[in-house]
C-alpha cells in the first residue's frame, strides 16, 4: 500500500525538512537517499542535510530577508531550523552552524520519528503511487534527471545557472534611470546610461574582476553560448556595448541622444520590486561584482539581492512546469522542493521542503495544499515562483524584494523592521489555521 505513504527522494535541505514535516503530522514516510554508495560531485558524506560548501544559513535578526525566513521556520519547528540552533557556532549576525553536528542533529531528529523508514538506493523515477517529494537538489543523480528531462521537456529542466545580478527597486536612483524599450517600444525596461568615462571605468573593472573559481568537477564550456560579461570585457574595450551594453534605440530623456553604452535593467517581478541586469551574467566573486554593478550610473546605491553565477545546477522551470503549492502541473502527487523548486540556498531549500512535506502529508487525508501568506518570506518565494516570467527564469532566494512594503516611512531599518513584524505575525497565523 506505497500509495499511503509520503515518498521523500533526497536526504538533503529539503528532502530532510520534508521527511520530519509529513511524520511530525503523522503520516508513514519513506526517505531514499543515494549517498552513501552513490556520492555526488559535491557531497563528502553519508550524513543527511550535508551542507556542501559554506556553514551558513545566512544573516539573521529583524532587518535580514533570511532572519525572516528563519523566524519561520522556527515557529515551524522546521528539523533544519532546530537542528542548526543545537550546531550553532559564533559568527557576528549570522546563523552559522558546526557542518557535522548539524548534520547528526538532523540524522537523530529524523530518527527520533520511527514513522520515518530510510531507504539507501538510487532512486531512478518517481514512485509510481503516493504522494512524492522531489528533492534531489542541484546535482540530482543522471538517471532520474533524464527520466524528469523525458516527462517534463528537454527545454524545462536546466543543468546549469547563468545569472546576472538583481538589485532592488526601491534602491534605483530614478533620476539617472528612464524607462522605455528600444527604438520606443514599451515601458518594461529601465536603462542606465553611461557615457565614454564610466562605460571606461565599468569595463576596466569588469576587466580586472577576480572571477570564482569554478569547483574541479565542473565544466562550464557550457557557457560559450552565454558568455560572462567579464569575458566580454576581456575581449576587447567595445566588445560589450556591441553586445548586451549596446545603446541603439535607446534615447536618454535627460539628453536627447543615445548615450555611448546602456545597462538594460529588466523586471524579475510584476510590481517591479526586483530589477536583474540584462546581458549581465557574471561569475565575479561577489566583492568585486558589487563594485561593478555600483559603478554604474543609477545603481551607485544599488541593493543586490542576487548575485550573478555561473556555476552547475539542476532545476525546473516552476513558474511553466509548477501549480501554486509547487507540485508538478502533469502530476500533481508531486511536490518539488530544494533547488529543484527554483530557490537558492541552504535555508531557502529547508523551508520549501517542510512546506512540501506538509503538503504532502495533507494530500494523504485529502485536504488541499496550505499556502503560507504573502507578507510571510515562504510565501513570497512561493508567490514569485507561480509569478515569474518563465523565459529565462533563474532561482531566487530570500529577500526583501518578495515580500510587498509595510505603508511604513522612515529609515530602513524600521521599514525592514516593520515587515518582519508583519510577515512572522501573518505565518503564525496561517499556521494555527492550516494545522495538516
Ligand atoms: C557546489 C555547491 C555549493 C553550494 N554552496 C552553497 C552555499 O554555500 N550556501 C547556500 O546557501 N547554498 C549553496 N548551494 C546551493 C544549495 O543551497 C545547496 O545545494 C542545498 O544543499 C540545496 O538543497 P537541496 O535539498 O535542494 O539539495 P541537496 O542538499 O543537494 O540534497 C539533495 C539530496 O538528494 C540526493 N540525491 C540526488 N539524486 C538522487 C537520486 N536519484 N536518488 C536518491 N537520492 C538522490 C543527494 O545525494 C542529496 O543528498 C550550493 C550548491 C552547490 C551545488
Amino acid at each position: 500500500m506505497t500509495d499511503r505513504i509520503v515518498h521523500v527522494l533526497g536526504a538533503g535541505l529539503a528532502g530532510s525538512a520534508a521527511a520530519h514535516a509529513a511524520a511530525a503530522a503523522g503520516v508513514p514516510v519513506r526517505l531514499y537517499e543515494m549517498r552513501p554508495d552513490r556520492m555526488t560531485p559535491a557531497h563528502r558524506t553519508g550524513l543527511p542535510a550535508e551542507l556542501v560548501c559554506s556553514n551558513s544559513l545566512g544573516g539573521e535578526g529583524r532587518t535580514q530577508a533570511k532572519g525572516l525566513l528563519q523566524a519561520e521556520m522556527r515557529a515551524a519547528g522546521c528539523l533544519i531550523l532546530e537542528a542548526a540552533e543545537e550546531a550553532r557556532v559564533p559568527a557576528g549576525g549570522a546563523l552559522a552552524v558546526d557542518r557535522e553536528v548539524f548534520s547528526r542533529k538532523v540524522e537523530e531528529g529524523l530518527r527520533a520519528l520511527p514513522s520515518v523508514e530510510r531507504i539507501g538506493c538510487e532512486c531512478e523515477d518517481l514512485p509510481a503511487e503516493g504522494p512524492v517529494v522531489l528533492a534531489t537538489g542541484p546535482l540530482t543523480g543522471d538517471s532520474l534527471a533524464g527520466r524528469l528531462r523525458e516527462r517534463l521537456g528537454e527545454a524545462f529542466l536546466r543543468f546549469h545557472d547563468a545569472a546576472a545580478p538583481v538589485v532592488l527597486g526601491e534602491s534605483l536612483d530614478r533620476e539617472v534611470v528612464f524607462a522605455g524599450g528600444r527604438w520606443g517600444k514599451g515601458e518594461d525596461y529601465l536603462n542606465c546610461p553611461l557615457e565614454e568615462e564610466s562605460y571606461r571605468r565599468l569595463h576596466d573593472l569588469l576587466e580586472r574582476g577576480r572571477r570564482h573559481a569554478p569547483h574541479d568537477w565542473e565544466d562550464l564550456s557550457f557557457f560559450e553560448g552565454c558568455m560572462p560579461i567579464e569575458e566580454l570585457a576581456r575581449r576587447g574595450f567595445d566588445t560589450p556595448r556591441f553586445g548586451p551594453l549596446r545603446p541603439r534605440g535607446l534615447v536618454d530623456p535627460r539628453t536627447g541622444r543615445e548615450p555611448f553604452a546602456v545597462v538594460q535593467l529588466r523586471r524579475e517581478d510584476k510590481e517591479g520590486r526586483m530589477w536583474s541586469l540584462v546581458g549581465f551574467q557574471t561569475g565575479l566573486k561577489w566583492g568585486d561584482q558589487k563594485e561593478c554593478v555600483r559603478a554604474i550610473p543609477g545603481l551607485e546605491r544599488a541593493e543586490i539581492v542576487r548575485y550573478g553565477v555561473m556555476h552547475r545546477n539542476t532545476y525546473l522551470n516552476a513558474p511553466r512546469l509548477c501549480d501554486e503549492a509547487l507540485r508538478l502541473r502533469v502530476d500533481p502527487r508531486v511536490h518539488v522542493a530544494g533547488v529543484l523548486a527554483g530557490v537558492e540556498g541552504y535555508l531557502e531549500s529547508a523551508a520549501t521542503g517542510w512546506l512540501a512535506g506538509r503538503n504532502a502529508a495533507r494530500r494523504l487525508r485529502d485536504l488541499e495544499p496550505a499556502l503560507p501568506p504573502p507578507e510571510s518570506m515562504l510565501g513570497g518565494l512561493l508567490r514569485f515562483l507561480r509569478q515569474a516570467d518563465p523565459e529565462g527564469f533563474q532561482p531566487m532566494n530570500a529577500n526583501w524584494g518578495l515580500v510587498p512594503p509595510a505603508g511604513v516611512s522612515g529609515p530602513k531599518r524600521i521599514r525592514r523592521e516593520a515587515m518582519f513584524t508583519r510577515g512572522l505575525a501573518a505565518f503564525r497565523a496561517w499556521l494555527e489555521s492550516s494545522r495538516p
